[in-house]
């Protein structure tokens, strides 16, 4: 098993997230082709050295972040959020309120 190192809570075993696929940027629908939509879609690179890829933090943060990873090694460098990512919304932490950590102290 490997590590992710998760921007928001450090380095975390791999089994903690879920492999989202490779990064890439999704074309304008407005202007795709049908080639390039589908190429978008089914098409994948399946690099063997580095790749950069998304991974949801399901038991951690629930945040959609990029990593780049040997798929080889399965070494991994820092990572960063996910282009286009949306914090998520947790309970308890309304504008003002305080974080969801310091209230289960
Ligand atoms: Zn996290």
């Amino acid at each position: 098993m490997f590590r992710i190192p998760c921007p928001y809570c450090g380095p975390r075993d791999a089994t903690e997230f879920r492999h989202q696929g490779e990064s890439r940027n999704r074309p304008d629908p407005r202007t795709v082709t049908r080639g390039q939509w589908r190429a978008y879609l089914y098409e994948k690179d399946n690099v063997a050295g580095w790749t950069r890829e998304n991974w949801y933090h399901g038991v951690g943060c629930r945040r959609f972040i990029s990593v780049e990873r040997n798929t080889v090694t399965n070494e991994t460098r820092p990572a960063a959020a996910a282009a286009g990512a949306v914090d998520p919304v947790l309970p308890g932490a309304e504008a003002g309120a305080p974080d969801a950590d310091s209230t289960r102290r």
